[in-house]
């Protein structure tokens, strides 16, 4: 006999019995090769036995530590967490496919690691951000540029989660366009001596080391001038001006606001050709994008899969939710809209994994996946209805984190302006 007190039972996040990843077709494992297939089944297995179960405690965590501690503590310990979070995946041999077998990796390239990516976001940890932020964002760049001993110093310790790195590009009076950087690095006898600022740098607070875009030849146009470094975190000259994360929309465990003053660091530390840096920022920026991509469809998948198995739960005018058009037309814009969007990141993935030029297809890919995973997370959010707005359900987080998408790495227009200058560019040549 039924409890009677369930006719007044409210559906909660208990209730939901679908693991992550039951929302994926068959029309996904036809796109990927068998060994991709073997690879996403790896991952989905590890990212929901060991990172699913423990994401809501981590969050909690993260809350904690952030109001209980400050400065030198606080950080200590925000990173004692993203290093243990990215030590498991180490084990598991979870960090390296952007990073050959020489360095620590496991060599298996551009689209494993998206495979990958999708997993782990989906699984919901705190710390995942910054797990793409160091190995991702803040490294590539060495590999692709690097010298030998830069590689071999810095991805190793990365990939095993005993270091970390961040990316910083963008300054307080600069974001979208990139050559109006103004902060300097000018050579003095033997060492590079850095003066400048640079905002809204996810994990910079936690990481050893920057990868860090400076201006070296002010004369000529920035693309021409601007020059790749290597900066340690705890160098003489480099404060935090501002813990960015606690004013975010979304949740973040740390974005800084950083100050350069007189930070001298040795020749060796430049990344790249000298005054070669911006083709190193479009390198980058190609691979962040698509992975930043698989990222955010895994988030949005998970919200797809709640809403839909709330939908068969929530009972209104007699009926589960999910029987109103109104509800499933929604369920079926999320699925084609996140179909469409991997297929998409897909392509890309696997250009730049092949070493072709991909500026526009990136672009085309970015705009496409932000479009969409907003759309989904959107819906998600109208399916569940008022507890959907509560921090009961994932969906209300991932909605906040969601909206960083259609700016960060390249906002939506700027991803415009690249595509029509390339489109634009063709109809000029064929004149
Ligand atoms: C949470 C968070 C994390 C971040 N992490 C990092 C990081 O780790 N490292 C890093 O270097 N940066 C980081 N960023 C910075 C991010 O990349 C920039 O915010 C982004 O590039 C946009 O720059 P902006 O904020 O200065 O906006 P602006 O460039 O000032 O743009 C403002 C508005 O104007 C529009 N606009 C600008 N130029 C044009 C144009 N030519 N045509 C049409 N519209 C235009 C933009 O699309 C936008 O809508 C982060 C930002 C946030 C919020």
């Amino acid at each position: 006999m039924s409890d009677p007190s369930d006719a007044f039972r409210a559906i909660t996040a208990e209730d939901m019995t679908m693991p992550p990843g039951w929302s994926v077709s068959s029309g996904q494992t036809f796109l990927y090769t068998k060994e991709e297939q073997t690879l996403v089944q790896q991952a989905r297995t590890f990212a929901q036995r060991e990172i699913a179960p423990t994401a809501a405690a981590a969050h909690r965590r993260v809350k904690e530590l952030k109001v209980t501690w400050e400065g030198r503590e606080r950080r200590d310990r925000l990173r004692a967490l993203a290093m243990a979070y990215l030590k498991t995946l180490a084990e598991a041999g979870m960090t390296g496919a952007l990073f050959p077998e020489a360095y620590g990796g496991n060599g298996r390239g551009v689209v494993a690691e998206c495979l990958v990516d999708e997993e782990l976001a989906a699984a919901g940890h705190p710390a995942d951000t910054i797990r793409s932020v160091s190995l991702t964002l803040g490294t590539v760049s060495i590999l692709r540029y690097g010298t030998e001993a830069q590689k071999k110093r810095h991805i190793p310790p990365r990939l095993r989660g005993d270091e970390l790195a961040a990316l910083a590009i963008t300054e307080p009076q600069i974001g979208s366009d990139t050559s109006r950087m103004e902060t300097r690095a000018t050579l003095r006898g033997d060492r590079w001596v850095i003066n400048g600022q640079k905002r809204f740098i996810t994990g910079g607070g936690l990481a050893d080391h920057l990868t860090l875009f400076a201006i070296t030849d002010g004369a000529v146009h920035p693309h021409k001038g601007m020059s790749t470094f290597i900066v340690p975190m705890d160098h003489p000259g480099v404060t935090i001006r501002r813990q960015i994360d606690e004013a975010l929309m979304g949740d973040l465990i740390d974005n800084v606001w950083i100050e350069l003053a007189d930070v001298d660091v040795p020749r060796e530390n430049l990344l790249g050709p000298l005054n070669g840096g911006y083709q190193v920022l479009m390198d980058e920026l190609d691979t962040e994008r698509v992975t930043y991509c698989m990222a955010a469809l895994g988030s949005a998948r998970r919200c797809l899969e709640v809403a839909a198995e709330y939908s068969t739960k929530r009972v209104q005018f007699k009926r589960p939710i999910a029987t109103f058009e109104g509800v499933s037309f929604k369920l079926a814009e999320m699925y084609a809209a996140l179909d469409a969007a991997r297929q998409v990141t897909y392509r890309t993935a696997k250009m730049i994994e092949a070493g072709v030029p991909a500026q526009r297809e990136s672009a085309v890919t970015k705009l496409v996946v932000a479009e969409n995973v907003w759309k989904i997370v959107d819906h998600a959010m109208q399916v569940l209805g008022g507890i959907g707005y509560t921090s009961d359900f994932p969906v209300q987080q991932i909605f906040r984190n969601a909206r960083l998408m259609r700016i960060g790495a390249g906002s939506d227009e700027i991803m415009k302006f690249l595509i029509a200058r390339e489109l634009l560019k063709e109809v000029g040549s064929r004149r």
